[in-house]
């Protein structure tokens, strides 16, 4: 006879309720209470899971029934207060959770085994035009030879230590008190089973599972993106009694010598000769296919240092999309040495190109001196590289041209 029902009535089942009974009572009950659906309903949903997980486990059941709920907390162990999410969880099919819309089994159904994850380095010439990649994983499958049993036929036996349970009660009188404790079974390392040595399996050596390399062919779509995931369903580790999680692809993007990307844009970085900068020319870029775009900067066209231009539809294909990112290109000028020409030529120039801006006049008060320029020496040039950015600052205080700050002694 019980001890007491509150449990029972928990679920709203008599004592004498079959598994069931009870699993179909905690069905409802969890749907009905379930934060995720009824926030409102305090710690109902707790209790509705503690209760079924007692009630669910026929050893705890059976100790619920002899010694009440006060026994049962004494004899948690370590093994007690499993969490109400995680059960629900099991009991609904893992996975993101009933509500999440993880859920992809129904009700009782079998273990869902872990995912795996892969990277997976891809080109961006790759990513460009899309291919089809052999990737070699190594994984457990269930052995072919005992199919999984891990022995012959009738060879696994229930572990006589706990009966299949794979934990074993340890009962301890404290003075007054019993206590009863729970813990992983040792016979049989909490597995339920054991299988002797003569009729163990050959090839898994009664594991039940063995490894495997598979390929898989990795279909990497046009435009894919770093961190975009492509998913195996069931293909993960195989194991009896479990349903295999999923192998998850993730793309990692292998950085390119030549291109920049950003979303569907490409950057590229190109350097062109003053007189292309000033006079127009052309400018090769190899793109990511066997294309070579021939970039024209038409005679009128100044190009600036550091100035950035696009070219419209040759970046990136925009993946499931059909448009196309744009080319950004930033222009570098590459200018000629010290007496690339004649003094002559150099004349001709002056004629030619802008007239010089009139220098700024010298402010009253201030007065004019002479200096030349020299080469940097190898400390100053290492003080300058060191200093880079502080040094860019002064430069362009420098042609501020005697702008407000710079004050002349009144005379
Ligand atoms: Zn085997
Ligand atoms: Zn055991």
């Amino acid at each position: 006879m019980v001890r007491e029902t509150k449990f029972y009535d928990v679920l709203g089942v008599t004592p004498n309720a079959t598994d069931a009974e009870i699993k179909k009572a905690y069905r409802k009950l969890a749907l009905k209470y379930h934060p995720d659906k009824n926030p409102n309903a305090g710690d109902k949903f707790k209790e509705v899971s503690h209760a079924y997980e007692i009630l669910s486990d026929d050893q705890k059941r059976q100790m619920y029934d002899q010694f009440g709920e006060a026994g049962m907390n004494e004899g948690a162990g370590g093994m007690g207060g499993i969490n109400p999410e995680d059960l629900f969880s099991q009991f609904f099919g893992g996975g993101g959770g009933m509500f999440g819309g993880g859920g992809r089994r129904g009700p009782s159904g079998p273990r869902r085994g872990r995912d795996m994850a892969h990277a997976l380095k891809v080109s961006l010439e790759d990513l460009y035009k899309g291919k089809t990649s052999k990737l070699q994983v190594t994984k457990s499958v269930i052995c072919v030879t005992c199919d999984g049993k891990g022995g012959k036929d009738g060879a696994v036996q229930e572990c006589r230590q706990c009966h299949g349970q794979g934990i074993e009660v340890v009962i301890r009188q404290m003075g007054p008190m019993v206590q009863q404790i729970q813990q992983q079974c040792r016979r049989c390392g909490g597995a339920g089973e054991e299988i002797d040595e003569r009729n163990k399996c050959k090839k898994c050596n009664g594991r039940k599972i063995t490894t495997e390399r598979k390929q898989l062919e990795v279909h990497i779509e046009k435009g894919m993106r770093e961190g975009q995931k492509i998913t195996f369903p069931g293909e993960a580790d195989q194991a009896p009694g479990v349903v295999p999680g999923d192998i998850v692809i993730v793309i990692d993007e292998k950085e390119h010598p030549r291109f920049k990307r950003r979303g569907d844009d490409l950057f590229y970085e190109a350097e062109v000769d003053l007189i292309t900068a000033l006079a127009g020319g052309n400018v090769r870029i190899q793109h990511l296919d066997e294309r070579v775009l021939n970039v024209a900067i038409l005679p009128g066209e100044v190009i600036k240092p550091g100035e950035v231009k696009a070219v419209q539809g040759e970046g990136m294909p925009s993946h499931r999309h059909h448009n196309m990112g744009n080319l950004y290109i930033k222009f570098s000028i590459r200018f000629p040495e010290n007496n690339w020409t004649s003094e002559e030529n150099i004349k001709k120039l002056e004629a030619l190109l802008p007239p010089r801006q009139p220098l700024a006049a010298v402010p009253k008060g201030c007065t004019e001196e002479e200096v030349v320029l020299s080469m940097l020496d190898a400390s100053q040039q290492s003080r300058m590289e060191n200093g880079a950015e502080d040094m860019d600052m002064d430069d362009e205080e420098a042609h501020g041209h005697g702008g407000p700050g710079v004050q002349c002694a009144q005379q």
